[in-house]
């Protein structure tokens, strides 16, 4: 298959216009096979072009009602010629269902053997169900009809008729790109509302039937304020007229915007209880996917390498409505969830603009949804909105919204929309251009630190360790932890800005608000003193930019592994449920990289377990953070006598039920721990026959320390022949490297790099990365590993997801052998 670069899409954009698709899908078969019809009405300006189509049979084509020679076409392009004005193409083939999610996923409940259907598009796999022009910028017209087996309900962009036993149809869309096309079929369980004229649904899989009914009013609650918020905000209503949201079985993303047919991974369907920050994290995905339906959906990038015009702004709405739909603390959350990921992704090699990431082709932009295009987009969005004040921010936003209605639209475009804005005492456009440019187009993360000395305390702002230097104001506040005092206010720029002094036992920290976006450095001397600080200091935002500040400076080697172990433990009782959920995964995974197999690692990693164990027992019975102290503990603790007492459906703390999801929780501890064999999980499986307890099993197989066990999971991952689902390779793949397993999963270092690019044959694009990411050998923190992520970093002859994953993993072990060699990295 051939990925479809941006010249090729640009000159294709110029040669044709695309009116409407009508697809017809015969999915009554049972089987891996599909039948898709699809009808192409356009206008060509040139005498040839192409549609893209994978399938594993063409059957027809027929140009303006003469049958075409069907003939062998090759790189999933399939040429269509003798054009010149306006024409309607059939094309009819046989194609497969996927096992990865991209294109026509389908999924066999072991719960019940009902078979789910759910197409995903993004970012180029429409082609995997109906022949298109493949490419964001050729928006049209989509109808569907369907036959499908009689009890399936089928959901889509437009409203579903039933018209008879099996026969399906969706109403006809407004223009929208093909990434964007969408339709769910199978036998689900729906929960139908409306609000302010606007039919919702809700759909699920009947195993899940009972959690989908438990939660339908809260999402649907959730769904119609949010709607009735960005009506508000962009005075545009909403466009696309049903508003459905799919639960659906192993999907890839956390969610998929399609107009009208918002498709979720089901796992946000809590069978077991949430935390507050699932919580959190789920009604944030629903608001975030809701703002794409008009930044992204209704206005959409003209192509990739601007999709940051989709993400950072639906991450920066989601991070703005969701505190206003749901009361939780969502921004000491954004810090912790969100700006850690993109400040990893912004201090590495790989970094790229938030604005024109360069993506060349349609599958390597795949690469760059990461932290810098979603929550450094939204960082910088939050600066910009403060530069530009509300009103001008807010018009701009509303001015391309509604010149860009169902078309799409360029950086250039936004520009211009908040230019036409300016007014007296605000920014000019030039002025807005010049801090554009600064912030989007140039790639990296400031360095601000905090330098003390006889004549004060000052900030000073260091170019990106990666990234070009660039003149980037930093609007900040300042703040003096514990003690406070008022924050200074003050403006990073070229010079260095005097700010007020810490007494004895306080820290001096940068951003306190969390205003900016950049790696906080506390002075030399004060990284000593954040355990007592973290302890008691009282404002969980500022508490938020010093965990990021901690993380930073453990990987560069400013703060040794001990004292972050210790200050995680020291922080803990002082800190918010939804920050400690993202602050012990974190902690527990880091101190295994930066600290060598011994004595210093046991002894930080008895630090957490006895901290997290105290939580634990302190917490209040049945509340949130009682289930976050339970599963961070699960996580670090060796103690089998005491994990062995929580078995399925007991209650070993007062409030705290061991429900499924912390039951299997306990047993992949153990059998990482050597203390669960092979029939003990197939128990454990038969006594949970569900799409969970498949994935978790499968991992509990991979996690046993026995080497035939890493064999079994590493030959299943690269076996083209595997019937395994991706998220059943996930699991196999995650479970490979463990701390304390090391040598043991040796031979898999080595292994990666050579067995790797062959599964890229038989593979999507996005499993093929996170497989890789998931078994890559982090914990194999030796001079000759980076050697190899190096060598492979640089090939040309392998697909650029794995490059990009090898370069990521290079970096990461670069810091770890730095860290367990003590040498500290200098700003
Ligand atoms: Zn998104």
């Amino acid at each position: 298959m051939v990925a479809l670069t941006r010249p090729e899409a640009r000159r294709r954009a110029e040669s044709v216009d695309v009116d409407r698709y009508t697809i017809g899908l015969d999915l009554a078969e049972p089987g891996d096979f599909f039948t898709s019809t699809t009808t192409i009405v356009f206008t060509a300006r040139e005498a040839e072009t192409f549609v893209e189509l994978l399938c594993e049979e063409l059957l027809e084509v027929v140009l303006d009602g003469a049958a075409q020679p069907v003939e062998a076409f090759a790189g999933g392009r399939l040429p269509v010629r003798g054009l010149r004005g306006r024409h309607e193409l059939l094309v009819r083939a046989r194609m497969r269902y996927s096992q990865d999610g991209e294109g026509l996923h389908r999924f066999v409940d072991p719960a019940d053997g009902g078979v789910y259907l759910c197409a995903t598009s993004s970012v180029d796999n429409a082609k995997r169900w109906f022949a298109c022009f493949d490419q964001p910028d050729l928006k049209a017209r989509v109808s569907v009809r369907v036959q499908c087996p009689p009890e399936w309900t089928v959901v889509g962009n437009g409203a579903a008729t039933r018209t008879g036993p099996g026969a399906w149809r969706l109403a006809e869309t407004e223009p929208i790109s093909t990434y964007l096309v969408a339709l769910v079929a199978g036998p689900w369980h729906s929960v139908l509302g409306e609000h302010d004229g606007i039919p919702l649904g809700l759909h699920v899989r009947r195993s899940l039937a009972a959690e989908l009914d438990r939660d339908a009013a809260e999402l649907l609650r959730l769904t119609a304020d949010s709607l009735d918020v960005f009506h508000e905000l962009f005075e545009v209503r909403y466009p696309f007229g049903e508003y459905h949201q799919a639960f659906v079985p192993e999907f890839n993303w956390g969610a998929m915007e399609n107009p009208g047919c918002v498709t979720f991974r089901d796992q946000l369907i809590f069978r077991s209880r949430p935390s507050e920050s699932e919580l959190l994290s789920r009604a944030n995905t629903v608001v975030h996917e809701m703002a794409h339906m008009w930044f992204g959906d209704l206005v959409t990038m003209r192509w990739w390498d601007d999709l940051w015009l989709n993400e950072s702004f639906a991450e920066y709405l989601a991070r703005v409505v969701t505190p206003l739909v749901t009361g939780l603390p969502a921004g000491p959350d954004f810090a912790a969830a969100r700006k850690s990921w993109g400040y990893a992704a912004d201090r590495r090699a790989t970094t790229h603009p938030v604005a024109g990431n360069g993506a060349t082709d349609a599958r390597a932009a795949l690469d760059d949804f990461d932290g810098i295009s979603y929550a450094k987009g939204a960082s910088v969005l939050r600066q910009l909105a403060a530069y530009l004040g509300e009103d001008m921010f807010l018009g701009g936003l509303r001015e391309h919204v509604r010149s860009h209605a169902y078309g799409n639209a360029t950086f250039a475009d936004l520009l211009a929309s908040w230019s036409a804005q300016a007014g007296p005492g605000t920014p000019t456009g030039a002025d807005l251009a010049r801090w554009a440019h600064e912030w989007l187009r140039l790639a990296g993360v400031d360095v601000v630190t905090v330098e003390t000395g006889p004549s004060g305390t000052v900030l000073r702002r260091h170019p990106p360790e990666f990234g070009p230097a660039a003149d980037r104001p930093h609007a900040m506040t300042v703040t003096v932890l514990p003690g406070g005092g008022a924050p200074a206010e003050v403006v990073l720029g070229d010079a260095p800005v005097p700010v007020p002094t810490a007494g004895p036992g306080e820290i001096v920290l940068p951003s306190a608000g969390d205003e900016t976006w950049a790696t906080i450095r506390l002075a030399a001397d004060q990284w000593e003193r954040l355990p007592a600080v973290m302890a008691v200091a009282e404002d969980a935002t500022a508490r938020a930019v010093a965990w990021n500040a901690l993380r930073t400076g453990l990987a560069d080697g400013l703060v040794p592994p001990e004292l972050a172990a210790r200050t995680v433990a020291a922080g803990l009782p002082n800190e918010l449920d939804v920050v400690t959920a993202r602050l012990l995964p974190w902690i527990t995974a880091a101190v295994p990289v930066y600290l060598a197999p011994g004595a210093e690692r046991a002894a930080a990693i008895t630090i957490l377990a006895d901290a997290t164990w105290a939580l634990l027992a302190d917490a209040k019975p049945g509340g949130s953070m009682q289930l976050t102290a339970a599963r961070g503990w699960v996580g670090l603790t060796d103690d089998l006598d005491a994990l062995r007492g929580w078995h399925r459906g007991g209650e070993p703390l007062g409030g705290l039920t061991v429900d499924d999801e912390l039951s299997w929780l306990v047993l992949e501890r153990r059998a990482a721990l050597g203390d669960l064999t092979p029939d003990q999980i197939e128990t454990a499986y038969a006594a949970d026959r569900t799409a969970s307890g498949l994935v978790h099993a499968a991992r509990c197989r991979a996690l046993r320390p026995d080497p035939d066990a890493k064999a079994a999971a590493w030959a299943e991952l690269i076996d083209p022949a595997s019937t395994m689902s991706h998220y059943q390779l996930s699991a196999l793949a995650g479970g490979i490297w463990v701390a304390g397993q090391e040598d043991l999963a040796a031979p898999y270092a080595r292994r990666w790099f050579d067995d790797l690019p062959a599964t890229a044959e038989f593979r999507g694009t996005m499993s093929l990365a996170r497989l890789a990411e998931l078994c890559f050998p982090a914990l194999a923190v030796a001079p000759e590993t980076l050697a190899w992520a190096e060598r492979f970093a640089a090939r040309t002859d392998i697909p650029s997801g794995l490059r990009r994953t090898a370069s990521d993993g290079a970096d990461d072990l670069r810091r770890a052998l730095a860290v367990r060699g003590g040498a500290a990295r200098v700003a």
